[in-house]
């Protein structure tokens, strides 16, 4: 046993715990939880709790079902919200396993981990800073019925005694209290709508924190009497959640995204994983934006991005290079404007990586950046300064991805086919509703 593992054997005594659960996530992005004894724990570190993988989405078939969940004692964090006087309960990551011990090739954290070694073969590290945006209900939700924001306020917006500004407050607390350092927050421009940043980290501690962040963010929303809800585009009329996650790759101590002097202080290995992303752009964004709704926000409008293009400090561009300062080369990064807060982080992060590395690998140049705002051209404009647009529903999203080489190696083929499998009953399920839209335009004429 390990020096973590032995730290995690000593903290169940010192701090009380009576539960340990046991964290992974199926290939949606949801979350899964096994709930173990503390005695248990020593056994688990050796050889994993068992579970049937079949009853997970997108784990795998009946006739092997038998999987393992290794918790991942770095991980380990005692639950606030379940943690008050007497008591506590705490969880940890798992890595999911086969009952041989090899990885299971449906875990999503192992895609990403894959990933990440094959970057760190070439000598990079991946650092994320993602900016989470969600929207605050007064209610949970009714079938057919408009929610309703928690107050009416804006971009930047501070008003007394608001709800969400007491919000902000109580999540935070939690999330510094389970180790994950919050950066900045603040009201988002849609009613009710916040915006939450988490501090740059490595990816995989980004994509375990983003989804402690949102059973965090929805466990203080219930506690209050509210609806949290990560849904990309939840009104017609008012902007989306996005993800915007900002992105960068260190060797060793130093920042391989930045070159004194060069333009916007980008190096030839950002300019190439910028060009990785925005070709194979389209082939990712199935799994960046992975749900029928993720296409009403990237429509236009609203801060989210439609085409495929890249500007420096240009919020209608799909990539953003941030204003950078002249002595901060450490800082430098690429913003990544496309992705939504109800992706798979593990699979997101892992298929913006291969995409980028791909970039670096093939030497790819990059385009011209895009000065002006992408959505006032005319279409012909846009032709002309090569400017594609990103697929615009998942039915694009789904027909680019089944082409897609760079997927299928990212994700690996069981994942690959299951998550395409999954979308495309997502949309032929979608594709058959008869909405409101359509009555209240017909039924009055027609
Ligand atoms: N809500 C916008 C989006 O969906 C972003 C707004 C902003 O952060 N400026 O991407
Ligand atoms: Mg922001
Ligand atoms: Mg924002
Ligand atoms: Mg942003």
């Amino acid at each position: 046993m390990g020096k973590q593992e032995d730290f995690v054997l000593r903290a169940l005594e010192e701090r009380d715990v009576r539960f340990v659960r046991l964290w992974f996530t199926d290939v949606l992005g949801f979350l899964k939880s096994v709930s173990v004894a503390p005695a248990e724990l020593e056994g688990a570190f050796d050889e994993g709790i068992g579970f049937d993988g079949s009853a997970i989405e997108g784990f795998a078939r009946v006739y092997e079902s038998d999987m393992l969940a290794k918790p991942d004692p770095s991980t380990f964090q005692i639950l606030p919200w379940r943690s008050g006087e007497g008591p506590s309960t705490a969880r940890m990551f798992c890595d999911i396993s086969m009952p041989d011990g090899s990885p299971s090739y449906a875990d999503p954290r192992h895609v990403l981990k894959r990933t990440l070694s094959a970057a760190a073969d070439k000598g990079f590290t991946f650092y994320t800073h993602p900016e989470i945006e969600f929207y605050l209900f007064k209610d949970a939700p009714e079938a057919g019925a408009e929610p309703r924001p928690v107050d009416r306020s804006g971009y930047f917006d501070h008003t007394a005694q608001s709800r969400g500004s007491d919000f902000r407050r109580e999540a935070i607390s939690m999330l510094e209290a389970m180790g994950i350092s919050v950066e900045f927050s603040h009201h988002e421009g849609g009613p009710g709508q916040q915006e939450i940043d988490l501090r740059y980290a490595d990816a995989l501690s980004t994509a375990d924190n983003i989804m402690t962040f949102r059973t965090v963010v929805r466990e203080v929303a219930l506690g209050q009497g509210i609806w949290a809800s990560f849904m990309p585009k939840p009104f017609t009329t008012h902007p989306g959640s996005g993800m915007h996650t900002h992105v960068s790759l260190f060797e060793g101590d130093r920042n391989a995204f930045y070159e004194a002097g060069s333009e916007y202080q980008l190096s030839k290995t950002a300019r190439s994983f910028i060009a990785g992303i925005l070709r194979h752009a389209s082939e990712i964004t199935c799994v960046t934006n992975q749900w029928v709704n993720s296409y009403k926000r990237l429509i236009g409008g609203g801060e989210a991005p439609s085409y495929i293009c890249w500007g420096h400090n240009n919020r209608s561009a799909m990539i953003r290079v941030p204003m950078y300062k002249p002595d901060k080369g450490q800082s430098t990064r690429i913003e990544l404007r496309s992705i939504d807060a109800a992706c798979n982080p593990y699979l997101a992060f892992a298929v913006v990586l291969a995409a980028g590395m791909k970039g670096i690998e093939e030497e790819l140049q990059l385009p011209r950046e895009a000065e002006d705002d992408v959505w006032s051209l005319s279409e012909r404009e846009r032709k002309a300064l090569g400017i594609q647009p990103l697929p615009r529903s998942l039915y694009d999203a789904i027909s680019i991805a089944e082409d897609s080489e760079l997927l299928a190696e990212t994700l690996g083929e069981h994942v690959y086919d299951f998550f395409l499998r999954n979308k495309r009953a997502e949309w032929e399920e979608y594709r058959s509703q008869v909405s409101a839209f359509e009555r209240d335009r017909m039924l009055p004429v027609i």
